[in-house]
């Protein structure tokens, strides 16, 4: 089941792409999948916010949680790497990236039932409180479980292909094989301090190395919200995740790679 859907992920984006032509792209898709009675979901209600739901609540027969990241080509990140407001081509990834997941996920959901299973689709985002400013399903929280990255200090889930992309997630009767989860961090700081460039890119100073403002934060995306509102919704601002270690990659693996390199050097030398 896991081969079929992660098949299907990527089979539906390229046809996606070929058929809508939108202006983004997107690069190969990573799929993790987690046992819906995993308990680790109900430690959700106290990291993100007490009325997070677990996944039975949103599909009593639910046995899996698939969660998929689509990561944006380069170009999209490189494009906002400038200036103080987001830009154009980042403010449509975001919006054409959110119709495709709404049309991805009742893709899989009728694939799914072809196989026998139910499917409850969830939102890719704007289903959250607009004072608390927290989800009663948080897509990276769940990527997390399902063993697609860790937390980097810019709140984003760092995943191998890095994290400048979007997220996406469905709850399944199909049983899957849950992903093992990553047993050390991919965000260089919190491996070993030798990264706090999202923190320098903050344009509002909300994102610290040991504490976020998420007001702040959200009058930015709003500011953006409003400038692009004749493409849509596109409350973003992404300066913390683009063109930083972890914008494209696992940075801690490339750390490790280097490191392990340089020591082949030395000893060839010695
Ligand atoms: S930019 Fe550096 S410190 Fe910030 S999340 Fe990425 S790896 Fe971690
Ligand atoms: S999204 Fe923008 S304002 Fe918010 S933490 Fe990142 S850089 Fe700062």
């Amino acid at each position: 089941m896991n081969a079929l859907i992660t098949h299907e992920i990527s089979h539906y984006v390229d046809h996606y792409t070929f058929s809508e032509n939108p202006h983004t792209r997107w690069l190969n898709p990573l799929v993790g999948f987690a046992d819906a009675g995993d308990p680790v979901f109900l430690s959700l209600k106290k990291a993100v916010s007490p009325s997070h739901a677990m996944p039975k609540d949103l599909l009593g027969c639910a046995r899996s949680v698939v969660v998929y990241f689509l990561p944006f080509t380069k170009d999209i990140a490189l494009s906002n790497r400038k200036s103080r407001l987001a830009s154009r081509h980042w403010a449509r990834a975001y919006i054409e990236t959110n119709r495709l997941i709404i049309k991805l996920n009742a893709y899989l959901a009728e694939r799914l039932k072809q196989q026998g299973a139910e499917t409850a689709v969830i939102p890719p985002t704007h289903n959250f409180d607009t004072q608390k400013l927290t989800s009663d399903w948080s897509h990276r929280h769940a990527a997390w479980i399902a063993g697609l990255g860790t937390f980097g200090i810019n709140n984003m889930l760092i995943t191998q292909n890095g994290c400048c992309g979007r997220l996406g997630s469905i709850v399944t009767s199909a049983r899957c094989s849950p992903s093992k989860r990553p047993d050390t961090q991919y965000c260089l700081h919190k491996y070993n301090q030798t990264c706090d460039a999202c923190v320098i890119n903050c344009v509002t100073g909300a994102l610290k190395a040991d504490s976020f403002d998420r007001h702040r934060c959200y009058e930015l995306l709003l500011e953006n919200a409003a400038l692009y509102s004749t493409e849509g919704l596109a409350d973003v601002c992404g300066k913390c995740t683009c063109v930083v270690p972890c914008s494209f990659t696992n940075p801690v693996q490339d750390y490790i790679d280097r490191t392990q390199d340089q020591h082949s050097l030395i000893k060839k030398g010695g």
